[in-house]
């Protein structure tokens, strides 16, 4: 049973001519608070069982607090997360069959009511700003947490929200978002407002649907492609095009309103490091901000909320423009955040415990006044994806083959759905956790954002923990000079090659020889031994390679055993003596021979992962050149495979084709992503192995091509 808690500093069921913090000389205010008002009449239902209709860690962060509350949590899964954390958080869980069965409405209501739930939490994503789920909840009696359908409706469109918040006096960004879809007409506008423009999908979300256009040379080009992949996406190509800013900031407000008129600002957060239009990193306060700006901004925010009627936790998202100082509104989304919490950490708010008392009819526990007493510190969040930023950022997925995570205390909090063991699927989103430090100030959070980073060990899936590492050292960073365009403006230092330390192929090597069950013995003349076996001072002598993905060539280890707990290793002209080795499961201790390092390894067949002094390094074990020959000729090299676990979405190539070096071959999706597969080479398509509608692995050849004749064979 829901306690409710706002009896010593917050103001129940406050007199609305007394909240000052929402006062406005607007009219249109008035009529709305009054509006409001009248809902409040309704009496307070509590909440006893609240449906999570949601997966991994937001299910989980939910049911957390629901715990603290003495609230019954029913959760659903699908079968893809039948083993996951998530489906075992509530001993009251449901299968609900296929992987998108997550926005299956009508499904997830008949759990709820079967169940005996009272309220359906949605999380983030899936039905999480579906006005018509939000009506059918209340049609059920079911309380949906969340902003009432009508304010979900008004900001799910980001025309008709944008002609909402000019009427409300908040700034947005120049551009067009009418109705009229003609591209004649829409280059026009376009060409008016001056380049570049941004063209996005009114009903986007999650970064797709937007398409920069720089020139009107390829405006036409960018509309098709912006409207297909909203229409595949969202079932809606409507566009609308505004001045894309060149060096602005992301800045959101996290706003919470009740249904008794009152509407607070808790604090802004700085999302601007993305890649994709998707955030990685994010902080609260932001840095850099001006004082007045920021009271302005949030004030803007709390009017955005208060146009449409809103209840409930939901962010108003705005632009900031770094050259002018200008900020314009962007978009609300009604629902609780991905980043929530760094607005946690820094108003010590659980937004989950309002987010249910507001939904059982209660007052906000807080003034704005008080709120902004309370803010204090400085909070990071840093998103920790299964993907590969050295490519581009594309997804990756599989089993979590370790996983260890850094200490959690009051200041280092880490939010995630995944243990050991657990599998990224294709089917969802890649991301794997979310890593929130805090520290008195910026600098204090960033240092223990640094070491947290370092303790995070992740083998399995490629994952971006080496980079938001490099990241959160990068001296801009440091100095709070963020911007939207900061990783394409720091590629290169956000990208340099780093050397492998020899140890590190050393402690590889060793860890490869000890786990072995008859390690380097001595030598018998009378064992015949292959490959890169030979003798040394009468004892074996055996050499690795490995390959770094940084160097050309493999390297060669050479470990020869010198006594029973001494070993010499040579990589090129370096000689490592290592003396008493130990290792248990997967940690190994070396001795250099005073230097202890400590590594954690962990080996996927021929990939080591290989975890030393707070970085990973990731190593290819190399086949033997004997052995290759064994195993015969590779596959053909004329040939394009999938990057990733991924379903073929359309093939745009025909098999006897002529292409050319990087025409759109193959179009695929993963983890709700579109990549367009480009021929590597000028050729002529012999077989389209994977036709449409195929799901197939990372490393599957989709097209093949036809020897050049000439060419030998081809490359
Ligand atoms: P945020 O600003 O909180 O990152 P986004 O709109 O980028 O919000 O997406 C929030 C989450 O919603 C994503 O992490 C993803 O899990 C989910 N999501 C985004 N787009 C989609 C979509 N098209 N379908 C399903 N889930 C989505
Ligand atoms: P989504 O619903 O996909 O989150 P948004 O409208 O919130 O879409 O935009 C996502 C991101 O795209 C922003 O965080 C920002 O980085 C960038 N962006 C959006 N509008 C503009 C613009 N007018 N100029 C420059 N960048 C923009
Ligand atoms: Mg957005």
């Amino acid at each position: 049973m829901l306690d409710i808690i706002p009896t010593s500093n917050g103001p129940q069921q406050r007199n609305l001519t007394e909240s000052k913090h929402t006062m406005s000389a607007r009219p249109l205010f008035t009529a709305l608070r009054r509006r409001l008002y009248s809902t409040s009449t309704e009496a307070p239902r509590p909440i006893r069982n609240i449906l999570i209709a949601n997966r991994g860690e937001i299910a989980l962060r939910v049911s957390r607090t629901a715990a603290l509350h003495g609230i019954r949590t029913t959760t659903v899964y699908t079968a893809p997360d039948a083993a996951s954390e998530h489906a075992h958080a509530s001993p009251y869980s449901v299968n609900l069959g296929e992987a998108s069965a997550y926005l299956d409405a009508e499904k997830i209501l008949r759990v709820a009511k079967g169940w005996g739930c009272d309220a359906v939490h949605p999380g983030y994503g899936f039905l999480s700003e579906n006005s018509a789920f939000a009506k059918r909840c209340a049609e059920e009696g079911i309380v949906f947490i969340g902003p009432p359908p009508n304010a979900i409706e008004s900001m799910g469109n980001k025309s008709a929200s944008k002609d909402i918040m000019l009427s409300a006096g908040v700034p947005c960004v120049p551009g067009y978002h009418g109705s009229n879809q003609d591209p004649a007409f829409l280059a026009q506008q376009a060409e008016e407002m001056g380049y570049p423009v941004l063209i996005k999908a009114v009903k986007g979300g999650g970064g797709k649907g937007m398409r920069i256009a720089t020139s009107a040379a390829e405006f036409h080009a960018m509309l098709d492609s912006a409207k297909s992949e909203s229409k595949s996406s969202f079932g809606d190509d409507t566009v609308l095009v505004e001045r894309y800013i060149t060096t602005p900031r992301h800045i959101e407000v996290q706003v919470f309103a009740d249904n008794f008129g009152n509407c607070v600002a808790l604090g802004e957060r700085d999302c601007s490091v993305q890649r994709r239009h998707q955030k990685i990193i994010e902080e609260s306060p932001a840095p850099l901000l001006d004082p007045e700006i920021r009271k302005d901004i949030w004030k803007k925010a709390r009017d955005a909320a208060l146009a449409v009627g809103y209840q409930g936790a939901g962010t108003v998202e705005f632009i900031f423009d770094n050259d002018t100082g200008e900020f314009f509104f962007m978009e609300m989304n009604t629902r609780l955040q991905v980043e929530h919490p760094v607005t946690e950490m820094v108003t010590g708010v659980d937004l989950v415990y309002w987010q249910v008392l507001v939904a059982s009819g209660q007052p906000l526990p807080m003034t704005q006044e008080q709120v902004e007493a309370g803010l204090n510190g400085h909070a990071f969040e840093a998103r920790i994806y299964a993907e590969n930023p050295e490519k581009g950022f594309i997804p990756d997925s599989g089993m979590l083959l370790h996983l260890q995570t850094p200490k959690v205390t009051e200041s280092v909090r880490i939010d995630s759905g995944f243990r050991q063991g657990d599998e990224i699927t294709t089917f969802y989103d890649p991301m794997i956790a979310k890593l929130i430090v805090k520290g008195d100030t910026r600098e204090a959070a960033l240092a223990k954002l640094r070491v947290a980073l370092e303790d995070y060990q992740v083998a399995g899936p490629s994952t971006n923990i080496e980079f938001l590492k490099t990241l959160a050292a990068h001296p801009d960073f440091i100095a709070g000079n963020v911007e939207t365009g900061f990783i394409p403006k720091h590629h290169d230092e956000l990208f340099a090659a780093s050397q492998t330390p020899p140890e590190v192929f050393s402690q590889a090597a060793l860890s490869i020889i000890l786990s072995e069950s008859q390690p380097l013995l001595p030598a018998d003349p009378f064992t015949t031994l292959g490959g890169g076996i030979g003798y040394s001072g009468g004892f074996q002598t055996r050499v690795l390679h490995f390959s770094d993905g940084h160097s050309e060539t493999p390297i060669a280890v050479e470990v020869s055993q010198a006594t029973a707990d001494s070993y010499n290793i040579t990589i090129g002209t370096t000689l490592l003596p290592a003396v008493m080795i130990r290792q248990d499961s997967s940690t190994l201790y070396g001795y250099y021979p005073h230097t202890r390092i400590e590594s954690t390894i962990v080996r996927d067949d021929d990939k080591l992962f290989v975890f030393q002094h707070g970085k990973q390094h990731q190593l290819t074990l190399s086949t033997p050149a004997w052995l290759e020959k064994l195993r015969g000729p590779k596959e053909a090299s004329n040939s394009v495979v999938a990057p990733m676990p991924c379903k073929v979405l359309r093939v745009d190539v025909k098999e006897g084709q002529e292409v050319k070096k990087d025409q759109p071959l193959v179009v695929i999706e993963s983890m709700k992503m579109e990549t367009v597969i480009r021929s590597p080479v000028d050729g002529v398509v012999r077989k389209i192995v994977h036709p449409e509608g195929d799901v197939v692995k990372a490393g599957v050849t989709l097209v093949l091509f036809e020897e050049e004749a000439g060419e030998g064979g081809g490359a």
